[in-house]
C-alpha cells in the first residue's frame, strides 16, 4: 500500500514540475524518517530543496545563454592589485539593482588591468540575481549588425540585442569605426536607452570617444545617452598580465606605464 502512495507521490510531483524533490524522494524520506523532523520543518525543507535545485539550473541556463568568454568571478579578482577600483561600487553592481534600474556601467582602463574580468564577474552576479545577460565583443556586436545591415535584417538583430536585461558590450574603441557602423551602434544605444542595461568596458577615455567613433555628433549622441543613468570604473593601475610575467623571471623589474 506505502509503495503505491509512494509511487503515486512521486508521479505527482513530477506532474507539478518538482523535479529535484520526485528525484530525491527516497533520500529525503529516509532522513525525515531519521531526524523526524515537524510537518512545517519537513515542508520548509522539502520546498527549499526544490527551490535551490530550480535556482540552480536558472543560472546555469542564464550563464550558458550568457555567453561569457570565460569563467571569472569577482571572488578571484584581486583587489589590492588595483587600488583604483572602487570596491564598494563593484559590490553594489554585484547585487544587480543597476540592472532592475536599467542603468548601465562603464569601465575604463589600459589593456591587462582586468577589465573583461570584472565585466564577466558581474555579469554572473546579475545572472545570479535573477536577470538575463549577454556578452559580446565590441567586434563581433558591430560586425554581426553590419552583415544584418546588409541582408536587410538590421531591426531583427537590433531586437536580439536589445533583449537581454543586460548586454555587455567589451572593448569598445580599441579599433576605430566607420561612420556607418558608430551609427549601428548608436540605434542599438538608442533602443535600450532606459529599458535595458549596458556595460561598456574601453581603453579610451570619454574624450577620445570622438575619435572611436570617427564622428563627434554620434559619439556625443551616444555618450549623452549611455551616461545618462550610468556608474564608471576607472582602473588605473598596472597590467595583471604583466605581472604575472614578471613573476614568472620573463620582463625585467621596471614599471610599465600605459
Ligand atoms: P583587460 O580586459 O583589462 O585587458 P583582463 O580582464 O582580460 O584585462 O585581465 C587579464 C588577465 O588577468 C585575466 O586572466 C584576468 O583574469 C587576470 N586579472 C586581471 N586583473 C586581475 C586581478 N586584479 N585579480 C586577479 N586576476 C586578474
Ligand atoms: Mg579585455
Amino acid at each position: 500500500m506505502s509503495e503505491l502512495v509512494r509511487a503515486r507521490v512521486e508521479e505527482r510531483l513530477v506532474k507539478l514540475r518538482l523535479g529535484a524533490v520526485a528525484q530525491r524522494l527516497d533520500g529525503i524520506l529516509s532522513a525525515a524518517a531519521r531526524a523526524e523532523p515537524t510537518y512545517l520543518d519537513f515542508l520548509d525543507q522539502l520546498l527549499a530543496e526544490e527551490t535551490d535545485a530550480k535556482q540552480k539550473k536558472r543560472v546555469a541556463m542564464g550563464i550558458q545563454i550568457a555567453h561569457f568568454p570565460a569563467v571569472k568571478t569577482l571572488e578571484e579578482f584581486d583587489f589590492k592589485f588595483q587600488p583604483s577600483i572602487d570596491q564598494k561600487l563593484v559590490r553594489e553592481l554585484a547585487t544587480g539593482r543597476f540592472v532592475a534600474g536599467a542603468e548601465n556601467v562603464l569601465l575604463f582602463g589600459p589593456p591587462g588591468v582586468g577589465k573583461t574580468h570584472l565585466a564577466v564577474a558581474l555579469g554572473r552576479a546579475v545572472v545570479e540575481a535573477g536577470h538575463s545577460a549577454l556578452f559580446v565583443t565590441a567586434t563581433s556586436l558591430l560586425a554581426t549588425l553590419a552583415k544584418a545591415q546588409q541582408e536587410g535584417k538590421l531591426a531583427d538583430q537590433i531586437a536580439f540585442y536589445a533583449k537581454p536585461k543586460l548586454l555587455i558590450v567589451d572593448e569598445l574603441g580599441y579599433l576605430p569605426l566607420e561612420k556607418q557602423t558608430a551609427n549601428l551602434f548608436f540605434q542599438l544605444v538608442s533602443r535600450r536607452y532606459e529599458r535595458g542595461s549596458m556595460l561598456i568596458t574601453t581603453n579610451q577615455t570619454i574624450t577620445q570617444w570622438g575619435h572611436v567613433f570617427g564622428d563627434e555628433m554620434i559619439a556625443s549622441a551616444v555618450l549623452d545617452r549611455v551616461l545618462h543613468h550610468s556608474h564608471t570604473l576607472l582602473i588605473q593601475g598596472d597590467s595583471y598580465r604583466l605581472k604575472q610575467k614578471k613573476r614568472a623571471g620573463l620582463l625585467g623589474s621596471t614599471k610599465t606605464n600605459h
